[in-house]
């Protein structure tokens, strides 16, 4: 960059220096042409008819008068009569530029190179009366050639172009330091990874630039963490799968290999005999119902059916149906808060562990004589109980896998800790969103919401 600036500075300074000699010198070679134009007039005018004669001799003479410039004197038409300069003499000068304007209008000037490039000669020539006669006198000079005024220039102009040089070091030092510190410093600040800002404008949009990169960045890093986060969780909530049903498989294995083997020692008698084949059965159906109900919750992962419109109203009415001897057992109520026709986008065998869940909860969980409502409507479907109720500390976990509130009834009414976590899993499949609400000792709501207003 320092680089770039001090060879940009140089060029255009360098140019500028050597342009402007070279315009100057042009300038003041025209002013002294034209200076000498005069002078060449003024000695002219110095031309005494009286004195000089239309001769050699009257040139000579003349020529001494002025200091030694070259004079020639001719005829009317242009022919020599007479040359100050002996090596110049020649006949006829009537095709010379200063000698035809002169013969056409009276006067005439002109310059031209000398044999050498260092000078050039200025002529000029005018009509001149002497007893009566035309005749024309010519007079010429030796003047600097602007090539020579050039070459007298490169000494100086070399010293000027080395002065160039070293100020337009200093000059780039000194202003890429001021130029280059506030986007050196604006750079360090950005790899820092923060948000910078600049009081430039001209370096506003690379302050921008910079800001939108760090800030796609702390994106990337935020997305790359929060995967890594989601690895994990899923890593974990694996492991605890795993060690959940390992444990919920444990109870119902130990007790049948406990009477399985009291049974193979022969020590039992009639009635204790009849106890163990009915544990070893009931238990031995759990632990179906628990690789069943393992197996549908999974199932509701890889579940890629279509949904499809479903009537929901007539299908929470037939739930409440296959429910009502479960509450008749108890004592309970159920009522029913069902509109008609509401129709959602899911699947039949879906929505009917979701209804059959939330309702034999709402009885299971009920007191005797209590009741049980549901309520449909397009917005949402509500099942609300008179029961036991949940502590607020629980609120959050019942619908986490395997999470019963009292561990030591878990699995006696078939319950596994699964049914709401597979109703949160359907809702949220549907894009629904499953809340509850409850007081200890006073009942719950389980709300599903369809998300429309
Ligand atoms: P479970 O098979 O044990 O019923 P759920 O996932 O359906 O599993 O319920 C988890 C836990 O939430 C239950 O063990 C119970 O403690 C609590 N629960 C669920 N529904 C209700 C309700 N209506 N009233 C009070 N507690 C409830």
């Amino acid at each position: 960059m320092r680089k770039r600036i001090l060879i940009i500075t140089l060029l255009v300074t360098a140019a500028a220096i050597i342009i402007y000699s070279l315009v100057s010198t042009q300038l003041y070679y025209n002013l002294s042409v034209e200076d000498e134009r005069h002078t060449l007039e003024v000695y002219v005018n110095l031309f005494d008819t009286e004195k000089y004669s239309p001769d050699d001799d009257g040139a000579h003479a003349f020529a001494g008068r002025l200091g030694g410039a070259r004079v020639t004197i001719m005829d009317a038409e242009g022919n020599v009569l007479g040359e100050s300069d002996a090596d110049m003499i020649e006949s006829d000068h009537s095709d010379r530029e200063e000698v035809r304007e002169a013969i056409s209008s009276g006067e005439g000037y002109a310059v031209r190179s000398s044999e050498t490039l260092s000078q050039d000669m200025m002529y000029y020539c005018r009509t001149v009366d002497i007893g009566g006669t035309t005749y024309l006198v010519r007079v010429a000079e030796y003047l600097q050639s602007s090539w020579s005024m050039y070459a007298r220039l490169l000494p100086s102009l070399a010293i000027y172009l080395i002065i160039d040089i070293l100020g337009c070091l200093l000059f780039t030092f000194v202003a890429t330091y001021f130029i280059l510190r506030p986007v050196e410093s604006l750079t360090r600040e950005a790899a820092g990874g923060g948000m910078v800002q600049t009081r430039y404008p001209e370096l506003s949009t690379l302050a921008q630039i910079l800001n939108e990169r760090n800030r796609n960045i702390e994106w990337k890093m935020r997305e790359v963490d929060e995967e890594k986060k989601l690895v994990e969780r899923a890593q974990d909530s694996k492991n605890e799968f795993i060690a959940n049903i390992t444990h919920e498989m444990n109870t119902p294995l130990t007790s049948i290999k406990g009477y399985a083997e009291l049974l193979t020692s022969g020590m039992l008698n009639e009635e204790q005999t009849k106890v163990a084949y009915k544990t070893i059965a009931s238990q031995s159906e759990r632990l179906t119902n628990l690789i069943a109900c393992i197996i549908n919750y999974n199932e509701i992962d890889d579940d890629t059916l279509p949904p499809y419109d479903v009537d929901l109203s007539k299908l929470a009415r037939e739930m409440m149906a296959v429910v009502q001897p479960e509450a008749d057992k108890r004592n309970i109520t159920i009522i029913d808060k069902i509109e008609d026709n509401v129709i959602v986008q899911s699947r039949h065998e879906r929505v009917t562990q979701l209804l059959g869940n939330l309702m034999r909860n709402a009885i299971r969980y009920n007191k005797p004589g209590g009741t049980v409502t549901v309520e449909l409507n397009y917005k949402h479907f509500v099942v609300s109980d008179t029961g036991i109720g949940i502590a607020p500390e629980n609120m959050d976990k019942v619908f986490s896998r395997f999470f019963t509130v009292d561990k030591s009834h878990s699995g006696k009414n078939g319950g596994f800790g699964l049914g709401l976590a597979v109703c949160r899993k359907i809702c949220r499949r549907a894009g629904w969103r499953i809340s509850v609400q409850s007081e200890l000792g006073k009942g719950s709501a389980f709300t599903v919401d369809f998300g429309l207003r």
